[in-house]
């Protein structure tokens, strides 16, 4: 028998979430990102649930590979472009769309034999300062790129650093991308690709042909601090265990590592088959909520690798087997991340390889 602990994929939240990101996106088409093996949901888990995207996006060969054998037809856009050359023979082979964002990535384009035209999606750097040609190299670059003759340039495309933030006028402003991004973009009359979940949900005066929302789909907040349900988001993975024992402390026990957590009156303490080493947050402090059959409790003592500890208080039934959710529609992911210091996005990735996961159709 394998260890309680399980995490569930639910395609109803999955699809709910891009209906939602389409309602949003208006006219525009949508690049579902599938990046990071889906957030952790799984690339094969979520892509039925997701057949109503115009596209994926994400950046790992392996992982468009795995989207392709799955059955994905349409476009599948690598949003880090490739890396060497011989990546350009998958690229032909799966026909991927992909980022350019540098020299060196043009300069292997041209000395590539390709079978048939290959779809660039040329980055500007608005501000960002990650990945991106400068504004005033953005017309040299589409110059080399359309002088070879296997290449289409189809889309522009730009990334904001601060689409779930109040603009503070800077140079890295929701604004300020904007108009560089226009500035950059004169002569250019093609397609155009800025909005990550942020900038959809947040900033609807970002416009554009193409869309490419990534944590909204999977339920996470688009804005920290703003719980996900507001935005009509639902939880696409919940991760669920069992109390596997319970013990009953005298005013004064502690419980766990360091003995951190004392009881400061008779009580029970549950113990959760989840650790850190399922990918529940160590850092996760004492008080961050656990539902046990449906009763919000706090966490009580350190994250261990294997357990972690609730105060049982709050639910007095609780026995063994009671059911445990430590985040999902009970216990927001959100908020189990923003009291360990992160953000749902690092918990959904590092769900780990041992956790079973069944999907929920
Ligand atoms: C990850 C990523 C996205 C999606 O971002 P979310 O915040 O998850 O919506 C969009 N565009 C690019 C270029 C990305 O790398």
């Amino acid at each position: 028998m394998p260890r309680p602990i399980q995490a569930l994929i639910h395609h109803d939240a999955l699809r709910n979430n891009l209906a939602q990101a389409r309602m949003h996106a208006g006219a525009r088409r949508v690049w579902a990102v599938v990046k990071a093996d889906a957030y952790g949901h799984g690339v094969e888990r979520v892509l039925p649930a997701l057949d109503a995207a115009d596209g994926l996006a994400l950046l790992d060969l392996a992982e468009a590979e795995r989207a392709r054998a799955a059955g994905w037809r349409k476009p599948i856009l690598l949003l880090e472009g490739f890396f060497e050359a011989r990546d350009l023979e998958l690229i032909d082979r799966l026909s991927l769309d992909t980022v350019v964002h540098d020299d060196s990535q043009i300069a292997l384009l041209a000395a590539h034999r390709a079978s048939g035209p290959i779809a660039v999606h040329l980055k500007v750097n608005t501000g960002m300062n990650r990945l991106g040609f400068p504004l005033p190299r953005f017309a040299g670059a589409l110059a080399k790129l359309q002088a070879i003759p296997h290449v289409q340039v189809s889309t522009a495309t730009m990334h904001f650093a601060n689409a779930d933030a109040t603009d503070d006028g800077g140079p890295a402003g929701v604004a300020a991308q904007m108009r560089a991004f226009d500035r950059a973009l004169v002569s250019w009359a093609g397609l155009r690709s800025m909005a990550n979940s942020a900038a959809l949900f947040m900033q609807p005066q970002v416009g554009g042909d193409w869309v490419r929302p990534g944590i909204a789909l999977y339920g996470g907040t688009p804005c920290a601090g703003r719980p996900a349900v507001g935005f009509g988001l639902r939880p696409a993975m919940t991760l669920r265990s069992t109390l596997i024992a319970v013990q009953k402390l005298e005013r004064g026990d502690c419980v766990g590592y360091g003995s951190r957590w004392r009881a400061t009156q008779p009580c029970r303490v549950g113990v959760v088959a989840c650790g850190y080493a399922d990918g529940y947050p160590r850092v996760a402090p004492e008080g961050t909520p656990v539902a046990v059959d449906g009763h919000i409790v706090p966490l009580a003592g350190r994250v261990s690798m294997d357990m972690i500890t609730v105060d049982l208080s709050g639910a007095p039934d609780a026995i063994v087997g009671s059911t445990v959710e430590l985040w999902g529609e009970q216990v927001s992911i959100d908020t189990v991340a923003e009291l360990s210091g992160t953000v749902g996005y690092e918990l959904m990735c590092a769900l780990a390889p041992r956790v079973p996961v069944e999907v929920i159709d």
